[in-house]
């Protein structure tokens, strides 16, 4: 469903990444590991149509949804809208996209009315809220302690399995990679290239 092949791409004159191509299956989840700095984040940017320096072949699905690190959410809005604007879902997708991930009837209040743990379901609701068929998340589970990490872990798993959605998943986290993919590919050398 999704191709990317890179030609290279280079910071201030440094190669970060060397030829690359990536190919993503209908429905695998395929994780995205590497050492810090190796271009994971660049990799997905790339693929997501967000990295000005990217050269090459790019094919992806219309339908693309990204879940970044931190939960990027509009603090002045609702829950409700802050999967409404960013989205263009319709109410009734939103009620249902937030009762799926255990925040139903929240809809009208604010994120800093939320606990940490539930701003991270919100950003993974807003993740498959608009049913994507390609989903790219960075580190989505980094930082938060192991019980909450498990809890995100086995939400997710549950929210995939109700789709036959095909996810992208960068962690350095091996036993991570480990439990959510089908497939575990690495980014490794300088300029970095892909193994799997
Ligand atoms: P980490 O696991 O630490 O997030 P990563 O594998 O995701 O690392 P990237 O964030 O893709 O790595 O960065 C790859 C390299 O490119 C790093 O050395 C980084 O410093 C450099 N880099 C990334 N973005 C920029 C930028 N906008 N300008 C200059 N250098 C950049």
């Amino acid at each position: 469903v999704a191709r990317l092949r890179l030609d290279g791409l280079s910071f201030g004159g440094r190669a970060v990444l060397g030829p690359v191509t990536l190919d993503l299956r209908q429905g695998e989840t395929v994780a995205l590991t590497g050492p810090s700095g190796a271009g994971k984040t660049t990799l997905l940017r790339s693929l997501a149509g967000l990295e000005p320096r990217f050269r090459g072949e790019r094919v992806v699905p219309d339908r693309l949804a990204m879940v970044f690190q931190e939960p990027t959410l509009l603090p002045w809005r609702s829950l409700r809208d802050n999967l409404m604007i960013p989205l263009r879902i319709s109410r009734d997708s939103a009620e249902a996209a937030l009762a799926e991930v255990g925040l139903g009837g929240r809809g009208d209040t604010w994120p800093r009315q939320l606990s940490l743990g539930q701003q991270r379901r919100l950003s993974l609701a807003r993740g498959f809220a608009a049913e994507p068929e390609l989903l790219l998340m960075d580190e989505p589970f980094v930082s938060l302690d192991p019980a909450l990490a498990d809890e995100m872990m086995t939400l997710f798993e549950t929210l995939r399995a109700r789709r036959r959605v095909t996810t992208l998943i960068v962690t350095h986290v091996q036993a991570e990679a480990r439990r959510l993919a089908t497939r575990i590919l690495r980014l490794e050398g300088s300029p970095a290239r892909l193994v799997g």
